[in-house]
């Protein structure tokens, strides 16, 4: 396992559309654990492939609140609702935050590592996460969902250290770097 580097805008890779992924190989299960590594190194809760300059449909996630990482090839959004206000950053964009707006709750459809279809229903970070990384496969960035152009500030180094402390201390998905 190894560290990648993640892309910075403007990669014109971060704007490319990911293919599906045929099979899941030890090519494409050692790619999905580098990215976990790369992931959890940069401290963000979520990672796409295109970031580390491969344009398969892979993203990998680590929610605050669990153990493990998940790993989803070909992952999808087969249904969503509603709509609400919330904060994100990217590892791709670093330095910046904006607001956008994300579903209240999607359904989710992917293949895990072990090659098996998972479905669920999402809200909350998990769902705001699933976009935003999904997002990256189809070549969209947050910047994208922007309403308003000046909804896209720039932070500070302290301001990053402060945000960190207050989602630990809070149940808001606001003020979280995604990915
Ligand atoms: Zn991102």
């Amino acid at each position: 396992m190894s560290l990648l580097p993640i892309l910075e805008i403007p990669h014109p890779i971060l704007r490319k559309k990911a293919k599906r992924v045929r099979s899941i190989t030890k090519k494409e299960l050692n790619l999905a654990y580098n990215m976990v590594d790369t992931m959890r190194e940069a401290g963000g809760i979520g990672l796409a492939a295109n970031q580390v300059g491969e344009l398969w449909r892979i993203i990998v996630l680590q929610m605050p609140d669990e153990e493990e990482s998940r790993i989803y090839f070909n992952p999808e959004i087969i249904k969503t609702s509603g709509s609400r206000e919330v904060e994100e950053g990217c590892l791709s964009l670093p330095g910046y935050r904006g607001i956008v707006n994300r579903s209240m709750w999607i359904k989710f459809q992917g293949l895990d590592h072990t090659d098996q279809i998972v479905k669920f229903e999402a809200e909350n970070l998990l769902s705001q996460v699933l976009e935003h990384e999904i997002d990256h496969l189809n070549g969209i960035l947050y910047t994208d969902h922007l309403a308003e152009h000046q909804q896209l500030y720039s932070v500070t180094q302290e301001d990053e250290e402060f945000d960190e402390q207050s989602v630990e201390t809070t149940e808001s998905p606001a003020s979280i770097q995604i990915d």
